[in-house]
């Protein structure tokens, strides 16, 4: 007998992305999957507070036009340039099935966001992984040949570098015949932007999410924005799978959470200071780092192996993320939470490596 059935020859088989670890037990410090420790805006609670339930019967306006419009307004765009979708997982998600669709193998770093490679492999797109520098940095001269697009984070993940907005447009400029996208989803965290280049290239798309730096990764928003063509086209694809995936209350959360500049301002700075902060607790713990310019710090301990601190970590109930991967396999990913957190991390990682 076949172990597999003839109808599972038509199955899509996949190797899914697995995503950090949301425990059950309220008493965990979870440090794991970059999240923001703060809540999100208060004009987000009024928001929910005054919500008509009855409005439910209908469905929502699949232009998700108030949140496109508030994020146009921040970003002084306009509306006709930004896509929003549930995520910036969803809104990348699109971008792999709008613009990567050539025979040619599309370019993203070997070190970097674990869902690019799902992506490419559920739609069937070819993909090359070009190896980040010894010191986890990309070379733009990896970027320099036949390609059916390009793809990576800036800060890249899990690393948390930054890489400067004249490689970024050596990258863009040196690939006309590509669409170029740059993952921002921990910007607002210290990097620069790579907007201010999106009127000048046609090919670049810049994505964004509401999880990190706008406190919301429960409602699920992510954006993009690039020329009117490029969103257009995420659009018609959108559209073509399913219209309605802005609820109306994560719309208007979100115009109201993208309003709030003070808040946002103010919340930043708490995590950049917490940030520099723990870099200096951990150096004097024995940690190496990158120069983190997210939410996060990619650590690696002197003389005790990552795998043995996170596990150590755990039986104490507090979260990191790890990975058992080739050049990674000695780090941590510590996301940076609340001085209080990152105080109780320090004194547990004190015991561990006593
Ligand atoms: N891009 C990168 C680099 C990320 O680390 C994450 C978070 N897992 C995302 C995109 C997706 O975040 P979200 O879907 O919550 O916007």
């Amino acid at each position: 007998m076949s172990l597999i059935n003839s109808w599972e020859n038509n199955v899509r088989k996949v190797v899914p992305y697995t995503p950090g670890e949301q425990p059950k037990d309220a008493n965990v410090i979870k440090l794991n999957t970059n999240e923001n420790p703060y809540p999100p805006s208060p004009q987000v609670k009024a928001v929910l507070e005054n919500y008509d339930c009855g409005k439910m019967r209908l469905y929502p306006d699949p232009d998700s036009t108030v949140l496109v419009e508030a994020i146009a307004e921040r970003y002084k765009l306009k509306p006709t340039q930004v896509f929003v979708g549930v995520g910036s997982d969803d809104v990348l998600s699109v971008a792999f099935l709008t613009f990567f669709n050539s025979d040619k193998p599309v370019i993203f770093p070997d070190i970097t966001y674990s869902f690019y490679d799902v992506w490419a492999d559920v739609y069937r797109i070819p993909y090359i992984q070009k190896p980040l520098t010894e010191d986890f940095r990309i070379n733009p001269k990896d970027y320099k040949c036949e390609n059916g697009g390009i793809i990576f984070p800036n800060p890249n993940a899990p690393t948390g570098c930054e890489e400067s907005l004249e490689m970024i447009e050596e990258i863009v400029k040196g690939n006309p015949d590509s669409v170029v996208i740059i993952d921002e989803a921990y910007v607002d965290f210290g990097a620069e932007s790579a907007l201010a280049l999106i009127d000048k290239y046609e090919n670049l798309l810049v994505i964004q999410t509401f999880s990190k730096s706008r406190s919301m990764a429960g409602m699920r928003i992510g954006y993009a924005m690039g020329n009117e063509k490029l969103i257009k086209y995420m659009n018609d694809v959108k559209f073509s799978i399913n219209s309605y995936t802005m609820t109306p209350l994560t719309q208007l959360c979100g115009a109201e959470a993208v309003r709030d500049e003070e808040y946002f301002q103010e919340t930043l700075s708490k995590i950049i200071s917490v940030r520099e902060y723990s870099k200096e607790r951990l150096s004097q713990l024995g940690f190496t780092f990158t120069d983190s310019k997210s939410n996060f710090i990619f650590a690696s301990h002197k003389t005790k192996p990552a795998g043995e601190i996170f596990t150590a970590l755990k039986e104490k109930k507090i979260f990191v993320r790890y990975w058992n991967k080739p050049r990674i396999g000695n780090h941590l990913r510590i996301t940076v939470g609340t001085r209080e957190e990152m105080d109780a991390l320090f004194a547990a990682l004190e015991d561990i490596l006593k």
